[in-house]
């Protein structure tokens, strides 16, 4: 078997935050690097992507677990890996040609060898001419090619792109994407491999060979799917329609291949949230009502807006924050790229996503289970509730369970009968 460049071996890690709690949010990442490949990270905004990145370009050391190249540790950055930005992160008072100069100030070049290493990738990404230029004088498509060209200058063997072209526009980030990849199988260039964080399938698709896709709570590798589509990629083939859509399935967990199709939650373990008992329209009226004002706002000046009550409205914000669909630093509310998803999805979509985040929630693999054992997946509402009040003591296990049905009725997960009041397994998009 060919031997990896750079693992990841069992890569746990956990941050501290201001008040000295513990968050983990990598757990037992495992990733084997291999030379001449695109490797894709795609998942929900939080699941510890750029982290993965972070670690394994040596910025960060994890709180457990290992960096191995070809088998062996090493301390500080990694001396294999370049980064890019989604940010850029240029430095405004360079010019073009200083900022690219400038990533090989650690290498101890002479000028000559320094110029002509630039010179080279200003030629590779299509910068002649803008070699003097500032940065706030370049589109955003330009910028990205620098931060591109400082990485490739380095000449090291795996470059890792956090976004790259997320903040560009559709076109120029088309464009930028289709370069990369024609620069990358014309193997002009000393780096071999990337590893590219992507919220989009189809670019995912189109450029990596493997695709790793990335659960929450905390991040961990779902699920890796192969790429054996032959490059370069035609997005109208048949092969890539289908690869999209099973990469879809497999985002909204309507289908996992290569894994056993029920993890068991006392395998899962961790903590067990509450549903709080608020309205699906609700908490979808707020996230439209953030989205409208420009994906922000903050809880005072919300409260005020939709005219609740304080508590109510943290009720709300709160179950969006339990679906990643908002972080809230601060007294703000921001939408994420998740709940930006949702939102700007139709009811469908919005029902897929909805069936992932619930099918992560512990409350529902618990009563998930719990159907999965019974008679045709289907169990009384009284009998349930036992369940909860053992799930969760402290709370009021009627709304709770409640709630619960009500979200996982959106999602497609449960069923309910008003009538007999019975709670049934919704097989629906399994069988689809
Ligand atoms: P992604 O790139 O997938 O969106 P990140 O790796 O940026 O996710 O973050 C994963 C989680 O770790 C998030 O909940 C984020 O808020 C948290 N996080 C990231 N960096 C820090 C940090 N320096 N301190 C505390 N928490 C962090
Ligand atoms: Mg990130």
């Amino acid at each position: 078997m060919e031997k990896s460049i750079l693992e990841l071996r069992g890569v746990d890690h956990v941050f501290t935050m201001g008040m000295g709690q513990k968050m983990k949010v990598l757990s037992d990442v495992n990733v084997s690097l291999y030379q001449d490949e695109i490797v894709a990270i795609l998942g929900p905004s939080g699941s510890g992507k750029s982290t993965c990145l972070r670690i394994l370009a040596g910025l960060l050391r994890p709180t457990d677990g290992q960096v191995l190249i070809q088998g062996e540790t090493f301390g500080g950055p990694n001396p294999l890996v370049s980064m890019v930005f989604q940010s850029f992160a240029l430095l405004p008072w360079l010019t073009v040609f200083e900022n690219i100069v400038l990533a090989l100030e650690p290498f101890d070049l002479s000028r000559n060898d320094e110029r002509s290493r630039v010179r080279r990738v200003i030629d590779l990404v299509g910068l002649e001419g803008f070699e003097e230029a500032y940065p706030k004088e370049l589109s955003g498509g330009m910028k990205q090619r620098v931060g591109i060209a400082r990485a490739l200058v380095m000449e090291r063997p795996v470059m890792c792109l956090d976004e790259p072209f997320t903040s560009l526009d559709v076109l120029t980030a088309e464009t930028l994407r289709a370069e990369v990849l024609k620069l990358w199988l014309s193997k002009k260039t000393a780096t071999k491999t990337l590893v590219l964080i992507t919220h989009n399938i189809s670019e995912a698709a189109l450029l990596a060979k493997r695709i790793l896709v990335m659960g929450t709570n905390p991040g961990h590798i779902r699920v890796t799917i192969k790429n054996d589509l032959p490059y370069p990629r035609d997005e109208k083939t048949l092969g890539f329609k289908n690869l999209v859509d099973r990469i879809h399935d497999v985002i909204t967990q309507a289908i996992i291949p290569d894994q056993p199709e029920w993890v068991p939650p006392a395998a899962a373990g961790g903590v067990i949230e509450t549903v709080p008992p608020v309205a699906v329209p609700e908490v979808i009226g707020l996230l439209e009502f953030i989205a409208g004002r420009g994906g922000q706002a903050d809880v005072f000046g919300l409260t005020q807006m939709l005219g609740k009550d304080f508590g109510h409205v943290l009720f709300l914000v709160k179950t969006a924050e339990l679906f990643d669909f908002v972080d809230t630093p601060k007294n703000h509310i921001v939408l994420t790229d998740f709940g930006k998803r949702f939102i700007e999805g139709d009811v469908n979509v919005r029902k897929r996503i909805l069936h992932e985040v619930l099918r992560g929630l512990r409350l529902a693999q618990l009563l998930e289970q719990r159907l999965r054992d019974a008679e045709n997946y289907t169990l009384s509402f009284d009998s349930v509730i036992e369940g909860v009040k053992e799930w969760l003591p402290n709370e009021n296990a009627e709304a709770v369970l409640d709630a619960l049905i009500q979200w996982g009725r959106y999602g497609e997960l449960f069923g309910y009968n008003g009538d007999t009041k019975m709670i049934y397994l919704d097989v629906g998009q399994e069988n689809a």
